[in-house]
């Protein structure tokens, strides 16, 4: 087999549809891929660690880095900026090893300018009922993030033909494996003797 680069896989979709539930999920399987710790400006909530779920910045230190071209993708969302280190995805695609990225919508049309040779997932709620339903119940937020967070989200779902597949989140585990069949098959394309 041809060593080639590694694969970047993109997983995207509203916020309060289960990015997070399915990516961790994913991720305790063996897949090999490699999770891109995002950078975000939001505070920490309880139970998330620094380096392993954000790094955390200031917004100062998160402009430089956006100054400095540091962040392959970065958006504003809902009052906080998020973004994605540009070193680390290029240095693992380089060796050869999958990355993959759970980002917002806005974020992952900037990593389709850049990376059209990625591979957009798009992870559909059930309904937009049942969206408000886990962004409610998440407790998180306050009553005007919750309204922002379901305007976000409708805006997000009007781009979901950019995108490579699309995954309805009914059932965490089946959304998982939906994943896992799409990283299977991505690899079987490029698949070169
Ligand atoms: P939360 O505050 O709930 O952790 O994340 C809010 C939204 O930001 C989610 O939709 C999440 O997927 C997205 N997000 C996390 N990291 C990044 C990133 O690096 N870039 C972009 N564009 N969005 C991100």
């Amino acid at each position: 087999m041809i060593e080639e680069k590694g694969i970047l896989f993109v997983l995207s979709g509203p916020s309060g549809v289960g990015k997070g539930t399915v990516r961790k999920a994913l991720f305790e399987k063996d897949t090999g891929l490699k999770y891109s710790i995002s950078m975000t400006t939001r505070p920490i909530r309880t139970g998330e660690r620094e380096g392993t779920d954000y790094f955390y910045r200031s917004k100062e230190e998160f402009e430089k880095m956006i100054l400095n071209n540091n962040l392959l993708e970065y958006a504003e969302y809902v009052g906080n900026y998020y973004g994605t280190p540009r070193d680390y995805v290029e240095e693992t695609l380089e060796a050869g090893k999958d990355v993959f990225l759970e980002i917002e919508v806005q974020g992952a049309l900037q990593v389709k300018k850049n990376f059209p040779e990625g591979v957009f997932i798009f992870l559909f709620p059930p309904s937009l009922e049942e969206l408000k339903n886990r962004i409610v119940s998440r407790g998180t937020e306050t009553e005007d993030l919750v309204r922002n967070r379901l305007m976000a989200a409708r805006e997000e779902i009007e781009m979901m033909d950019a995108y490579d597949y699309v995954v309805v989140n009914d059932k965490i585990e089946t959304a998982v494996q939906k994943v896992q069949s799409i990283v299977r098959s991505e690899h079987c394309k490029r698949e070169r003797v």
